[in-house]
């Protein structure tokens, strides 16, 4: 059993202490808009004020109460760490790239420790070996630069994308877990930076097959640059890890069948071709929905017959044709 999200918070960000926007989707803190307004000390925490501008996975909602005027806040406990990785953005915004990368390798393992660590004390991590892989895999090689990799928010990526939240990725591989063994098949539709198909190959290792699914290709390169420079490039090399220009709606079939499948984007249905994909015994992770959107955990037995569950709220950027998600605004 994956963990319970909506129990533990339901603006799906770290859990809110306090908010006038408790049951607001999440929130994305864009750093350049966050409102620093009080900063009282708690056990080592600081609690960030952020308007609670839910646009989390690209997408603003258009719904009438997120219009009723004023501003929403949302209050959000951060370790010193996150807060000062949030505030090296603001300097670090006229950075090149391999300045960046020079500042994130600079203790970034450290930063990437603290924020698994950060994800098992909310209980989201409770599997050691997700937080072995999350620790293997420095997620501040995927995030651009400018970008905030440690902090709990998704962050932009281009193409109107984002990097989901690491405690989506975290919650993700918690359910995927049983269908990420040593030698099982994995497939990331929608693999975006790369972080969750690289997390995937060291799950299921050089004897199982971890494939990424990504239509935009310049999202392809970049992952695979991002990728060479992590853990799993080695499982590049082998072969076990692979990323592929297509539209993820229709699956990958050569690799077919899955023990896990991941959808990073959300589908309005889910894809049949996805389901068929699904070995028996399988399991599918997929968020599904326009506006209002559920993560669906699918289920194929081995007889065949599948179950659907909703797991938890959530907002991603959609599953559609490269051109849509490129014109969107
Ligand atoms: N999971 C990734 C990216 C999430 S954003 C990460 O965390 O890094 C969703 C991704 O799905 C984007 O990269 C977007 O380009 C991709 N996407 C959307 N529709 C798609 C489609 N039909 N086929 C393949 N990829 C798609």
């Amino acid at each position: 059993m994956g963990p319970d999200l909506r129990k533990r918070w339901p603006a799906y960000q770290f859990p809110p202490l306090g908010s006038s926007s408790a049951k607001s989707p999440p929130g994305r803190a864009e750093p350049s808009g966050i409102l620093l307004l009080s900063l009282p000390v708690f056990s080592g925490r600081f609690l960030l004020l952020l308007p609670a501008t839910p646009q989390p996975h690209c997408r603003p909602p258009r719904t009438p109460e997120k219009n009723r005027g004023g501003v929403n806040l949302s209050i959000l406990p951060v370790d010193m760490e996150v807060l000062r990785s949030i505030l090296s953005c603001f300097s670090s915004r006229s950075r090149s790239r391999a300045q960046s990368h020079a500042l994130w390798s600079s203790g970034a393992s450290d930063k990437n420790k603290s924020m698994v660590e950060q994800l098992q004390r909310y209980g989201i991590i409770r599997s050691s070996k997700v937080a072995e892989v999350m620790e293997a895999v420095d997620r501040g090689l995927f995030v651009p630069p400018g970008g905030s990799p440690y902090f709990d928010s998704p962050m932009p990526i281009g193409y109107n994308a984002t990097i989901s939240a690491p405690h989506m990725h975290a919650a993700c591989l918690e359910l995927l877990e049983k269908n990420l063994q040593p030698g099982m098949r994995a497939l990331d539709v929608g693999s975006g930076t790369g972080y969750l198909t690289a997390c995937f190959a060291l799950m299921v290792g050089s004897e199982g097959r971890a494939v990424g699914v990504e239509h935009i290709p310049e999202l392809v390169a970049t992952s695979i640059e991002n990728i060479k420079r992590s853990a799993a490039a080695p499982q590049l090399n082998d072969g076990s890890l692979s990323i592929h220009i297509a539209d993820g709606r229709e699956g990958w079939p050569e690799l077919a069948p899955y023990d896990a499948i991941h959808v990073g984007a959300a589908a309005p249905q889910i894809p049949e071709a996805l389901i068929e994909q699904l070995k028996p015994g399988g399991r599918m992770v997929i968020p599904v929905g326009t506006m209002f959107q559920e993560l669906k955990v699918v289920d194929k037995k081995l007889d065949g017959t599948v179950s659907i569950r909703d797991e938890t709220s959530v907002r991603y950027v959609p599953l559609t044709s490269k051109e849509a998600q490129l014109h969107a605004n």
